[in-house]
């Protein structure tokens, strides 16, 4: 059985990956076991290069196998921003209130109310030796100015999956079923038990 660490603090996160892994040889432990332990720098550019920096960081500090993961909201009308600053687009700490808020004025000010774009997210695993192990998901919609829905959280209520659903008026089984993180942890999942299989053969 191998014991790894999920780098997050949000239980949303710790639910679903230990979902995702039922049935590996892995037993997952929350960061918080841990106690007080400083936050990763997290100046990568990209998704791969955060997911990984904070899973090579926590490695580090826990001294135990560690998965991290990045998201975020990509939108063509914006070049692909927000990217890596969604959590943080209309500044440190922001609500999602606030970040919807200054996404539709963003995509307003290019003359459109609407506009294609993605959820992006990267999984990055560290093991203790430093291997490290990435998987990516991607599900595409439109964001528009109407609001709908009460579920899930961030962008959800403005991203529309089709003609007039968000992705805030899914289940939670139905959002990981067609989410980037949902694919991402299924993709995820394959990898590890591939690993952790070929690890096993070798002599220690
Ligand atoms: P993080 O990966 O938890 O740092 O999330 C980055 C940010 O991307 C979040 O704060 C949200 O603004 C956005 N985001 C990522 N995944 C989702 C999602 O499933 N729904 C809505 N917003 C998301």
């Amino acid at each position: 059985m191998k014991t790894i660490v999920i780098a997050t603090k949000n239980k949303g996160k710790i639910r679903e990956m230990t979902q995702a892994f039922e049935g590996l040889p892995v037993k997952l432990i929350p960061l918080s076991d841990f106690g007080d332990l400083p936050d990763a720098v997290e100046d990568g550019t990209t998704f791969e290069a955060n997911a990984k920096i904070k899973a090579l960081f926590y490695m580090k500090e826990t001294k135990t196998a560690c998965l991290a993961d990045d998201s975020g909201l990509e939108v063509d009308a914006l070049g692909g921003g927000p990217g890596v600053y969604s959590a943080r687009f209309a500044g440190e700490h922001a609500t999602d209130d606030a970040n919807n808020e200054k996404l539709l004025a963003e995509i307003g000010k290019k003359g459109l109310d609407a506009s294609p774009a993605a959820y992006r997210c990267v999984l990055a695993f560290a093991d203790t030796d430093g291997a490290t192990l990435t998987a990516e998901g991607s599900c595409a919609g439109v964001i528009r100015p109407e609001a709908r829905g009460n579920g899930g959280f961030g962008y959800d209520p403005y991203f529309y999956i089709d003609e007039n659903k968000t992705m805030a008026e899914l289940t939670l089984n139905e959002k990981d079923a067609i989410s980037h993180r949902g694919k991402a942890l299924r993709e995820m999942a394959k990898q590890l038990s591939f690993y952790l299989a070929k690890k096993d053969e070798r002599p220690s």
